[in-house]
């Protein structure tokens, strides 16, 4: 008799393709990393010592902002890779982008050279197709070098230097050297950068716990026909059937799209999933909102009041800062002149730092010193953006009885066109009098 085999019916093929979500967030993630030092995003200017932050120009004085940009930049990857584990690395970073993107073009130029030249002898095709490949990744390199040292030079500055093949320099040298790291690592060293030299991984393995994002395999029901999909799309070249902890494991779920697509044909759900740790449920379960996101524990709870308190403190550090920074102090050198007609004068320096995007001036004027005159070459003080200017002025008053040794007065500063006042406390000295017996 002869034996007919019973299959189950196919299932619809999975309706989310995680690979698919990842080359749009790719995609999304390379315009984002182009487009961030050109827009002030994010950038360390160092030839002139500027943090830009969110479109803010902050000096490097300005310490109090810097240091809530660069703490709550630090905790929201420490909160991601809480909950989410390594989906920075597989989703994001540009070293996995670009690795994968030239892994890709390098094959595609491949079965090009194989469909276009197939009468060529095979090691004269691929040699061909290597000579393209290096040259166009040589030529990318140099594209790619650009904008990474773009988020530490002027971009426009760095153009410069670029056309005029500056390579004496040490913004030009390091522009070189980038270049061909860049090369080599797009060439040869690829995704073993992310399980020999990135720190991330290795971090990732001391934050994560048992409610971290995980991919894990589960076949409780032995259904697994052994084909090896799973391995062979896995650019990290792993099983993740054999751990869920391995730590070249990106969490970039190519592996659960290669079950599905195997197994569905079969009548059967993949084998492999993201779940919250690795005994936790599987993704997209029905849990309230805040489980569904990852919101699982007290630990995560606090993890996010402690990123929620330095955005907080960016937020307000950045609507308090003023554009237009002015400081006022008295030269004590000498306490005080006496002019031939018997005027007091008491000299004062000022520094005037425009941080803002447009030019300023700064008036100054006194209060609370009767009879006292304010002498200062130019007043208001114009100031261009991103200038400094230092200089000094005096005050001048008569030595009348009402005046003491020492009166308090206030210099005041008026900022335009954007800002209000600023105040100084200060003192006028003047000859220390004599009692009369
Ligand atoms: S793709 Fe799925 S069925 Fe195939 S080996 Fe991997 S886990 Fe097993
Ligand atoms: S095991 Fe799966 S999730 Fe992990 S890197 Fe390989 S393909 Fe990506």
């Amino acid at each position: 008799m002869p034996i007919t085999a019973k299959r189950a019916p196919a299932l619809p093929p999975a309706t989310r393709s995680y690979h698919r979500l990842r080359k749009s967030v790719h995609l999304f993630c390379f315009l984002a990393f182009l487009a961030a030092p050109f827009f002030n995003i994010i950038r360390f200017d160092i030839p002139r010592q500027r943090f830009y932050f969110a479109g803010y120009e902050l000096w490097i004085n300005e310490f109090g902002i810097i240091f809530f940009a660069l703490m709550f930049l630090m905790f929201a990857i420490v909160v991601s890779s809480i909950f989410y584990g390594r989906v920075y690395c597989g989703y994001m970073c540009p070293q996995m982008i670009f690795s994968e993107a030239s892994i890709a073009f390098e094959k595609r130029l491949e079965r090009w050279f194989n469909k276009r030249y197939p009468d060529w002898r095979a090691p004269v095709r691929k040699r061909a197709a290597r000579t393209v490949f290096y040259g166009a990744l040589g030529v990318v390199s140099v594209f790619l070098a650009f904008a990474f040292i773009a988020y530490f030079v002027e971009p426009r500055d760095l153009l410069r230097r670029l056309l005029s093949l500056d390579v004496h320099t040490a913004g030009g040298i390091s522009g070189a050297v980038v270049t061909a790291i860049t090369f080599l690592d797009f060439t040869l060293v690829r995704q073993r950068f992310c399980t020999t030299v990135c720190p991330y991984g290795y971090l990732q393995g001391m934050l994560g716990d048992s409610n971290t994002l995980l991919i894990c395999y589960r076949d409780e029901q032995r259904e697994c026909i052994e084909c090896k999909k799973c391995v062979r799309v896995c650019h990290m070249g792993i099983d993740i059937r054999t751990s869920p902890f391995q730590i070249e494991c990106v969490h970039c779920g190519e592996c659960i799209d290669a079950c599905e697509d195997v197994l569905r044909r079969r009548g059967i759900e993949g084998l492999i999933h993201y779940t919250w740790g690795e005994h936790g449920r599987e993704i997209g379960g029905k849990e309230p909102w805040y489980r569904r996101l990852g919101l699982r524990d007290a630990k995560r709870f606090i993890a996010c009041l402690v990123l929620l308190f330095y955005g907080s403190g960016l937020f307000v550090a950045l609507s308090m800062r003023r554009a237009v920074l002015v400081r006022v102090a008295p030269v004590r050198t000498t306490l005080y002149d006496i002019a031939s007609d018997g005027t007091i004068h008491n000299h004062f320096r000022y520094t005037v730092s425009n941080r803002g995007k447009r030019a300023a001036a700064v008036l100054f004027s006194i209060e609370y010193l009767p009879g006292a005159r304010l002498v200062m070459p130019q007043n208001p003080v114009q100031v261009q953006t991103g200038q400094t200017l230092q200089g000094s002025f005096e005050i001048s008053a008569p030595a009348t009885a009402r005046m003491r040794d020492v009166n308090h007065f206030t210099i005041v500063t008026t900022t335009i066109p954007e800002q209000g006042n600023d105040s100084f406390a200060m003192t006028f000295l003047m000859p220390v009098r004599k009692e009369s017996p």
